[in-house]
């Protein structure tokens, strides 16, 4: 199967491994243009297609469309084909159709497993020791594992906000956890790039570009293809750097490639209403982000003050949207995940809050099938979980302290 790097903006082609993860040709004229995998869709036979319709036991059952040659040994931990649940709660509004994707059943409990198992392969394979990330939490410890699994260090820069769980499971992992200011981690990237460390980034259109970790984010819809039996008409992704939407939309992009699909679904980026840099380039039609200096949210995850401009491209090619909801609204919808059985940290929360909203705006039909992608669990953040439910009962030993609770509470 042949493989290779492309340039979306001007169509260059490079080979695979190519040491550099931009646009060359873009670079002599001024842009930054990351670049992405490319396959010989057309070489699949119909047998090695029937991978992509059928739920497997790991991503690496899609491997033929991964960035690998043939006989790589994938770093792995099980990650992938996570449940597709129907919504009850939407259900009960005559929604019959409405699916959340249960990502926090991961190894480390988030989506970042797809990424961060592609990409430390990729890392292995091209023969770097030392990995370097920067995370608000889910990605560096996720990175953090997989370097782990593969006997490589690893170094994550967090920025000071991030739950102080977070932290300590990247160092329960193994690596060098360092707590500093936001926009300090990025000059410290460059330095220890310096000193030989090699990062574990992201497709942007900035200088530290990688192609490969996105990969693993398109068996996102490999496997809801597999669940569905068809394309949902909708797909709702958190947004922080853009890369998961992204993702997902080169996976559907592909099966329509493939002729698996008739059509892409609307991609949908959904974001906290003070953290919307998305939906402020988009509801003015832009084809660049900008930047919102102080982003904030409960929504830890997806608060970034800019993202990738290649999720823009995902939303106008795919006839999406963006809705944003308040701090408050996100916070309703994990009670109401929760009472389905699904903890979700904040920003996990944000695609089913915003499904709710285009049901009550009317932009969303009964018969319209749309997933929710539960990108992470709540338990890493008890803070806000504390937040959300009046603290739990202490009384003393004795069955009458019991029996006045329970008439208290009328059970
Ligand atoms: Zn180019």
């Amino acid at each position: 199967m042949k493989k290779w790097l492309v340039c979306g903006a001007c169509g260059t082609q490079y080979r695979l491994n190519a040491p550099s993860g931009l646009c060359l040709r873009c670079q002599e004229s001024g842009r930054l243009q990351g670049l992405e995998v490319s396959y010989d869709y057309a070489a699949l036979s119909p047998s090695r297609k029937k991978a992509f319709v059928q739920r497997g036991r790991s991503i690496w059952d899609f491997s033929d469309l991964l960035p690998f040659d043939e006989g790589v040994v994938p770093v792995t931990l099980g990650e992938g084909m996570t449940p597709l649940t129907p919504m009850l709660a939407a259900s009960r509004m005559g929604f019959r159709h409405i699916y959340t994707k249960n990502e926090s059943v991961n190894p480390t409990w988030s989506h970042k497993d797809r990424f961060n198992s592609v990409a430390i392969t990729k890392v292995r394979e091209l023969g770097h020791s030392r990995v370097v990330g920067t995370s608000t939490g889910n990605q560096g410890i996720s990175t953090a594992a997989y370097a782990a699994r593969a006997d490589l260090r690893s170094t994550i820069l967090f920025p000071a906000e991030t739950p102080k769980l977070m932290v300590d499971l990247a160092s329960q992992y193994g690596a060098l956890s360092i707590v500093t200011q936001w926009h300090a981690r990025d000059s410290m990237v460059q330095r220890l790039m310096e000193l030989g460390w090699f990062p574990v980034v992201s497709l942007k259109n900035r200088e530290l570009t990688s192609p490969y970790g996105i990969e693993g984010y398109k068996t996102i819809a490999y496997e809801i293809l597999a669940d569905l039996g068809a394309a949902p008409d909708k797909v709702l992704v958190p947004v922080a750097g853009g890369n998961a939407l992204y993702g997902i939309y080169k996976g559907f992009r592909e099966l329509q490639e493939m002729k698996l699909i008739e059509r892409i679904p609307q991609m949908i980026a959904c974001q906290a209403s003070g953290a919307n840099v998305v939906e402020k380039a988009f509801k003015q039609g832009l084809e660049r982000i900008g930047t919102q200096p102080g982003a904030y949210s409960i929504a830890t995850s997806t608060r970034e003050e800019t993202a990738g401009d290649h999720v823009l491209a995902a939303i106008y090619r795919s006839g999406g949207d963006t809705v944003t909801v308040s701090d408050g609204e996100i916070q309703d919808c994990m009670r109401t995940l929760a009472k389905e059985g699904l903890c979700a940290e904040a920003a996990s929360a944000l695609p089913t809050a915003a499904l709710f909203k285009l049901i009550g705006e009317k932009k969303f039909k009964e018969t319209d099938t749309a997933v929710c992608l539960l990108t992470s669990g709540g338990c890493k953040s008890p803070d806000i979980l504390s937040d959300l439910r009046p603290p739990a009962v202490r009384i003393e030993a004795s069955l009458s302290a019991l029996q006045q609770v329970l008439e208290r509470m009328g059970l």
